[in-house]
């Protein structure tokens, strides 16, 4: 068996691995890395991503963040792609929305633990626990070899325990472990590690100190965080307005427990931008679909005071006009450094313009140490391969056996 790490070894962002044998290969994840625009990006030199050529399987890919799939854009044959049913739903509905996120013609779901064969392969999935929804890391088994891939992963998120039965029974004789480490280097500030359920009494405590509107800005498909938020809401006793980009998420994904349209205390709002996209593009049965529970603009500066409301920057003209600065709040629920990027320096600007306090309350998607330590020793791998990190170097402080690969450099197990 041969493996290839054609984009990962050294960045977090476009990861892609070509594990290969007998004249056939098989992909895990094909991402755009995070700084790349696409148009600039090409597809990595694997023979059948540019044209069809049948020794190319399948593409594995782990979970529903562009950085680990974003260039299926530019894949113009029809290779079959193995994804869990969730984040596919999850997909789909945010592409009705963006219609820039690549589609997906051919799609095998993936199960937690199912095994699927393809030619010499066998891809075990793991379902993980991750910030992105029905996230998988994979055991592909091929030529008497193990490699384990653990795409990206945490221990302190909704569904830790998945972590934890991991390393309980973890798969044995594994050859090589292919494992992130997101968190390695990043500074004291970024260094913390809450629970989604430590976040929860974070949020009640903010929410309960409130005296107006409390906004939060958090990735409408990070579904663990609008979980944490929907509770700490019903805990608090307020009412929780989300945009109608990610009611349509959390209608998509299927799932009866997700807070949802139909769920007391449950609103939803259509942002000025979304409904002109609605109107273009057709979408009214999204909209038929929110509005026994839909929030009017002129009903928001009513209901501030009671709310918390799911927010982007693009919403700030929605909240001027309907009224409710009066008392408003930001509670920032991402990751740090988007805010460090100068991206949103105007976005900071109307904060300032308005007094609007900024609040932090998240907790990463990805693991800690102390967690990708606990993974390595469980799975405890001939080799540890560090991918999808800007640290490779700093694995051997804190792990055993680790061997650094290069982009583009195929090596044999
Ligand atoms: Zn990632």
């Amino acid at each position: 068996m041969q493996v290839c790490i054609h984009r990962g070894a050294k960045e977090i962002g476009g990861s892609c691995v070509e594990i290969e044998t007998k004249g056939q290969s098989l992909l895990l994840d094909l991402g755009l890395p995070l700084d790349a625009a696409l148009s600039e990006t090409p597809l990595p030199d694997i023979s059948g991503l540019k044209s069809m050529d049948e020794s190319l399987l399948g593409i594995a890919i782990s979970h529903a963040h562009l950085d680990h799939y974003g260039l299926m854009a530019k894949l113009r044959q029809k290779v079959p792609v193995f994804i869990g049913d969730g984040a596919i739903r999850i997909i789909n509905a945010a592409r009705q929305f963006f219609p820039d996120i690549p589609a997906f013609p051919n799609t095998i779901g993936l199960r937690d633990r199912e095994p699927i064969s393809r030619g010499p392969f066998t891809i075990i999935p793991y379902l993980v626990d991750h910030s992105a929804y029905d996230a998988y890391a994979f055991l592909i088994e091929a030529d008497g070899k193990k490699v384990f891939y653990s795409g990206d992963f945490r221990g302190h998120g909704r569904k830790a325990k998945l972590l934890n039965r991991l390393v309980k029974n973890p798969p044995l004789d594994v050859d090589i472990l292919l494992m992130e480490g997101s968190t390695l280097g990043r500074t004291a500030t970024d260094n913390e590690y809450p629970s989604e359920d430590e976040l929860e009494d974070r949020f009640i405590k903010i929410f309960q100190s409130a005296n107006g509107l409390t906004l939060v800005w958090t990735s409408g498909q990070n579904i663990d965080r609008i979980v944490t938020i929907y509770k700490a809401c019903r805990k608090s006793g307020k009412k929780l307005i989300v945009d109608l980009y990610s009611a349509n998420i959390l209608m998509a994904i299927n799932n009866p427990k997700l807070p949802q349209p139909g769920f007391r205390d449950f609103h939803v709002y259509v942002p000025e931008f979304q409904r002109r996209l609605i109107k273009k593009r057709g979408l009214f049965n999204i909209t038929f679909s929110v509005s026994a529970c839909r929030v009017y603009p002129e009903k928001l500066a009513e209901m501030a005071r009671s709310s918390v409301m799911l927010f982007r920057p693009s919403m700030t003209e929605d909240i001027e006009r309907a009224k409710c600065l009066e008392g408003v709040s930001l509670i920032y629920s991402l990751w740090s450094g988007y805010l460090k990027d100068g991206r949103y320096q105007w976005f900071i600007d109307w904060l300032d313009k308005h007094q609007v306090p900024i609040i932090r309350c998240h907790t990463s998607g990805h693991a800690s140490l102390p967690d990708l330590q606990k993974l390595a020793n469980a799975i405890s791998a001939k080799r540890l391969v560090p991918i999808h990190t800007f640290e490779p170097d700093s694995y051997k402080l804190f792990f055993d056996n680790v061997e650094k690969r290069k982009d583009g450099e195929i090596w044999t197990v």
